[in-house]
Order: C-alpha cells, then sequence, then structure tokens
C-alpha cells in the first residue's frame, strides 16, 4: 500500500498536503534591492515562501562565498516587508543558533547530505529541515539522512530532488523523477523538486518544473534574477521575473489538469 504523504507545516504553510507549494528566490542574496525585487515579484505571483542563500558552499573557492551574516538584515527587512517565510541553506552546525530566528526552514545542501553530525543537531531543531539530495547519493542514503533527523528528535523534514551526477554532461546534473514518484510510493516525507540545480539551464527550467509537479511533487523551489547575468552565482539556471510568471501559468493550467488543487498562494492559504 502506498504510504500517505504526511504534511510538513512551514510558517503558515502546509507542504505535502493537496496544494502545490513553490518556492522561490535568487541562488544567492546579493543586496537588499536584488533580494527585495525579486521576494516582492515572486510573492505577488504565486510563490509561498522565499529562498536565498547566505553561505554558498562553492565547488571553486575563489567563487563568490554568499554574503554571510552580512545578509542577516536583509533577509529581517524582506521578510517584513513580504511576509513570506524564507529557507536558507545552514552550512555549518555552529550557524543553527543566528539561523533560528532568521528562517522557517533549514536547507540542507546536496554536499551536505551525507553530513551526519549537522543532521543529528538539526534533530535538535524546532523547525522544518528541507533536505536536497546529494548529487551522488542514493535513495535509500537519502532516506537514512531523513531518519537522522527524525531519530534525533525531529519529524518535520521534507525532502528535494535536485538532480544527481551520471554518465551524462549535456546537462548540469541528471534530474531523476524517478526518486520523486519513488519517495511518494516508498515514504511518508512530502518531496518537492528543484529544477534549477537538476538541469543547470535557464531555458530548462520551465519543462522540467512542470514534469516535476507531474511525477508527483508536493512542490517546487526554483532560482529566480532580476538580472540574471549579473548574478554573483547560477545566474546560467536563473529564471527572470517574467519567465517565473510564465511558469506559474503553466503551472496552474498543468496542476488543473491532473485535477490537484492549484498552487498555494498567500491569499487562499489564510
Ligand atoms: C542551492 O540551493 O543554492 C544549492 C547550492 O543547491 P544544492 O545544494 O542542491 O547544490
Ligand atoms: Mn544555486
Amino acid at each position: 500500500m502506498t504510504p500517505r504523504t504526511h504534511p510538513v507545516q512551514v510558517g503558515s504553510f502546509t507542504v505535502g498536503g493537496p496544494e502545490f507549494t513553490v518556492i522561490a528566490g535568487p541562488c544567492s542574496i546579493e543586496s537588499l534591492e536584488q533580494f527585495l525585487e525579486t521576494a516582492t515579484f515572486v510573492g505577488e505571483h504565486g510563490a509561498v515562501m522565499l529562498r536565498g542563500g547566505m553561505f554558498k558552499l562553492r565547488t571553486n573557492p575563489s567563487s563568490f562565498q554568499g554574503m554571510g551574516r552580512d545578509a542577516f538584515d536583509i533577509v529581517r527587512e524582506v521578510k517584513t516587508r513580504t511576509g513570506l517565510p524564507f529557507v536558507s541553506e545552514v552550512t555549518d552546525p555552529r550557524q543553527i543558533g543566528d539561523f533560528l530566528e532568521l528562517v522557517d526552514m533549514f536547507q540542507v545542501g546536496s554536499r551536505n547530505m551525507h553530513n551526519y553530525a549537522l543532521l543529528k543537531e538539526l534533530g535538535m531543531v524546532k523547525k522544518p529541515i528541507l533536505l536536497k539530495r546529494g548529487f551522488s547519493g542514493l535513495v535509500s542514503e537519502w532516506l537514512y539522512s531523513a531518519e537522522y533527523v527524525v531519530k534525533h528528535g525531529n519529524p518535520q523534514v521534507i525532502l528535494c530532488e535536485r538532480g544527481i551526477r551520471t554518465f551524462e554532461t549535456s546537462t548540469r546534473n541528471t534530474f531523476d523523477l524517478n526518486s520523486v514518484a519513488f519517495v511518494k510510493r516508498n515514504s511518508h516525507f512530502p518531496v518537492i523538486a528543484d529544477p534549477s540545480h537538476a538541469t543547470g539551464a535557464t531555458d530548462l527550467v520551465t519543462p522540467m518544473a512542470l514534469a516535476a509537479a507531474a511525477a508527483g511533487a508536493d512542490g517546487l523551489i526554483v532560482e529566480v534574477h532580476p538580472r540574471p547575468s549579473e548574478a554573483l552565482s547560477d545566474g546560467f539556471q536563473a529564471l527572470t521575473l517574467p519567465m517565473f510568471k510564465d511558469l506559474m501559468t503553466k503551472l496552474e493550467r498543468l496542476l488543473v489538469a491532473l485535477d490537484r488543487k492549484p498552487v498555494m498562494t498567500a491569499s487562499n492559504s489564510r
């Protein structure tokens, strides 16, 4: 028998319930102007939660490493102005204390799926955890990582498929949508999909976002930037603001066709 997804509450929204959840924002927070402009737009067009990296785990140590603590005041201001919950990646257990008052959900990045010390610490936190799949992680290992958090006291885990490394090099990663359908069939965790990191190409994000919804994902997390060519990280996969709007229009139509509830919005959730 198919296990039923146990919904997870994030701020005033529910992930894994009947409504589809869209999380959007830039890869990295770069300035108040950039984050506010993005957040306001995505919030007005159906995103119910904001993303934005502050501490970035970059492959190249010379790449932009994120604003770090300098982003905290920006986050406070944008959260107040938009009223939307916020998710950001925690890269080190020592950041957890500072993150607690700032984030509504802790993101564990692909590179940390096997960081059991971090997962254990997050098990002691009373906020939801967005656990990305390691790019070399088996689905079984991903589910064990989720169990690490649960076993240490925190049942509020949401999984995120973000693409895996395979022999295929035409795209940044291979989007394993089998895992979305598999996890829905075999676990109680809500699962969302990240077509931005999975494809690494702006023009592939919308079709693969729709594919993820069709595969049964409970939601999406997508990177959006008002001027992708100026982005300090991952500009090559960022949707522009009009592209995000277009994605949301197509998504609404698809969800109707699938007989699923439309995208939850700030106005219809309250
Ligand atoms: C991100 O969400 O910006 C990110 C770094 O993702 P991942 O951990 O999936 O590479
Ligand atoms: Mn990114």
